[in-house]
């Protein structure tokens, strides 16, 4: 008989500027023993190696294009067998799935890896809310944190962080954040239905202050672990 797992895999997703990954860092303290995965930031590390392919990856990803599904696959599982073990209980997928072919892939190496399929936590907020929240948006050109919303009206010049500048992100216009809404109504919204339909789906109001987000995710992702 195949024993049940201890482990767990989570994805945390939502538009950009819905606080995903300050929710993430919360749950980090409150579980303790977890591996964070950004999709962005393995893409990013990959195009900076030396590696041979990297460059033609880099190209596919600065162009708005999509890499091959087996290459997301294989930094997913790398992350996975590089950072799980003994000390490690939970992994958080950032950002990660977008598009149903993505859930499914991670679905699969989550069950053969751990025999469990991930449970997604949804932080929504209107469209009127991430427009709002991405024109003010900054971030550090170095590290790529956001600058907290708490401090983004002292308009700092360095990152907290790192000291690196603050920068608009060039793509945080009109313009741009529109098309990014509408690509996410036809690409994720039916992810998102597609963890709702499987009953892996923690919906949250992610329009609440920060504690208050963290307070509803904490009370409903408890009943599913
Ligand atoms: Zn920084």
């Amino acid at each position: 008989m195949k024993k049940k797992s201890s482990f767990q895999v989570f994805c945390v997703i939502g538009k950009s500027g819905s606080g995903k990954g300050t929710q993430v860092e919360l749950l980090k303290k409150k579980l303790g023993k977890t591996h964070h995965i950004v999709n962005g930031d393995l893409f990013r590390a990959f195009i900076k190696s030396n590696h041979p392919f990297a460059a033609r990856i880099g190209k596919i990803v600065n162009s708005g294009g999509l890499p091959p599904a087996w290459f997301s696959a294989y930094l997913w599982e790398s992350e996975l067998i590089r950072f799980t073990g003994p000390k490690i209980k939970t992994a958080i997928f950032e950002g990660t799935p977008r598009r149903i072919w993505e859930a499914e892939l991670l679905d699969e190496i989550a069950y053969f890896m751990f025999g469990l399929k991930p449970i997604a936590i949804y932080l929504d907020i209107s469209d009127k809310e991430a427009k709002k929240r991405l024109l003010r948006r900054l971030i550090c050109k170095k590290c790529k944190q956001p600058v907290p919303y708490k401090l983004i009206e002292k308009n700092p010049k360095t990152c907290s962080f790192c000291g690196g500048a603050i920068i608009k992100r060039k793509d945080d216009d009109e313009g741009s954040i529109k098309k990014r809404l509408v690509w996410y109504k036809t690409e994720v919204l039916p992810t998102i239905e597609y963890y709702r339909k499987q009953k892996r789906l923690v919906s949250i109001n992610g329009e609440q202050d920060v504690s208050a987000v963290f307070a509803e995710l904490w009370g409903k992702l408890k009943k599913k672990i």
